[in-house]
């Protein structure tokens, strides 16, 4: 008890208050003056400047040909999902330690998700796991590939960059080439995420990234789907403004296309955070490190990034003996006023996944019962 007193002492003191929440947004550079100026020229919709500087923003950091800004990151994984050819009964490949939209997405194609293992030290998929599985399922029948067991046809992967921290990307992406299986990566909460010096995100055919009020930035909600391929990404713009076919007064629509475009008034907010990005990612680092450090000191294990990697430490996290342990902290520091949480309920555990194909998750298990996530917001109140 008295460590978790310490643990409790110690945040309090990071943040200097008695409530804190998990992960809170800053807003410290031009984000009123954009929101005015929105207000000013009344482009507040899906019509205006900010959508695509946003996005031009965002493809420079990231070193993506392309980035298309959609309403949240999991209509982003709807989409992308779609135009890689995901269909009514096909199988996606994913992992079980994520949050649910992940396999939500999945099912919006009226598809099935397959999970299979992560990494300890990554948290995200494991390429072990999906070598093995490939190997003991994955057949040719008429030229497609498809699940031995199930009979459905197996179409896409889906890695997770856990809290920010990469998987071992570049080995799922060699991977699911062998097998000629299209990987999306679910780059959420992986904005300043790099893995070998490239940004996640980068090494799938597409990859989406997230907004939310809870991410490293946000727009309010709001997504961005990435791709270096110009005709997936002509697609994207396509399918997620309503299929509309440009012309200045006719309304022609060639196909069902979706209201996902994100609109001017939250890339305004977008991009005014983007402008100051980098003195929030060093924040998040330089606040790891302090974590780091106190959680050695009482011997806790931290979760670090893994190695070839540099993580944005999105959510920190701290792993404890057991799930009961682990059930004690939390009560204890949300009592006390500070938000911590669990890892998410494995996916196969919900009630509408709990029919899915999945193999032994023997990892996903064990991080899951150990997890817990702890106060991460940036701690910078102004710009300097
Ligand atoms: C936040 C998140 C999403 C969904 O993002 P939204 O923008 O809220 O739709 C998807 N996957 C993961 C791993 C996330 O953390």
């Amino acid at each position: 008890m008295k460590k978790f007193e310490k643990i409790l002492n110690f945040i309090k003191n990071i943040y200097g208050k008695q409530k804190i929440g998990l992960h809170e947004p800053v807003f410290l550079g031009k984000e009123k003056e954009y929101l005015i100026e929105c207000l000013k020229s009344t482009k507040v919709s899906y019509i205006g400047e900010y959508v695509t500087e946003f996005e031009k923003k965002i493809s420079e950091y990231t070193a993506s040909s392309y980035a298309i800004a959609v309403v949240n990151a999991t209509s982003g994984l709807h989409i992308a999902l779609k135009v890689a050819g995901v269909n009514i009964d096909h199988e996606v490949i994913t992992q079980p330690l994520t949050f649910v939209a992940t396999a939500n997405a999945i099912s919006y194609c009226g598809a099935h998700p397959v999970f299979i293992d992560v990494d300890r030290d990554t948290l995200g998929m494991s390429p072990e796991s999906l070598s093995n599985f490939l190997k003991k399922f994955a057949t040719l029948k008429n030229g497609k590939l498809v699940n031995k067991k199930t009979k459905r046809r197996l179409s896409a992967v889906v890695p997770v960059h856990v809290f920010g921290h990469p998987c071992r990307i570049d080995e799922i992406v060699s991977i699911a080439n062998e097998y000629g299986l299209l990987v999306i990566e679910d780059a959420a909460e992986a904005l300043g995420s790099f893995y070998k010096g490239r940004h996640c995100g980068t090494f799938g055919k597409m990859a989406v990234i997230s907004f939310n009020g809870n991410k490293i930035i946000t727009t309010g909600g709001g997504g961005i789907i990435l791709t270096n391929d110009k005709i997936l990404a002509d697609k994207i713009k396509h399918l997620t403004t309503t299929a509309k076919v440009p012309h200045p007064w006719e309304y022609y629509h060639d196909e069902i296309g979706f209201n996902y475009r994100m609109p001017n008034i939250n890339s305004a907010l977008g991009l005014a955070q983007m402008e100051y990005f980098d003195k929030i990612l060093n924040d998040k680092r330089e606040l790891a490190s302090i974590y780091e450090k106190f959680f050695n000191e009482i011997q806790i294990p931290f979760i670090k990034e893994p190695q070839n990697s540099r993580s944005n430490y999105w959510l920190n996290g701290i792993l404890m003996k057991n799930s009961k342990e682990r059930d004690i902290l939390l009560a204890y520091l949300n009592n006390e006023g500070v938000n911590a949480r669990a890892a998410w309920r494995l996916l196969f555990r919900l009630k509408m996944y709990e029919k899915s194909f999945y193999t032994s998750c023997e990892n996903a298990e064990w991080l899951a019962d150990r997890i817990v996530n702890i106060p991460s917001s940036c701690r910078l109140n102004k710009l300097t």
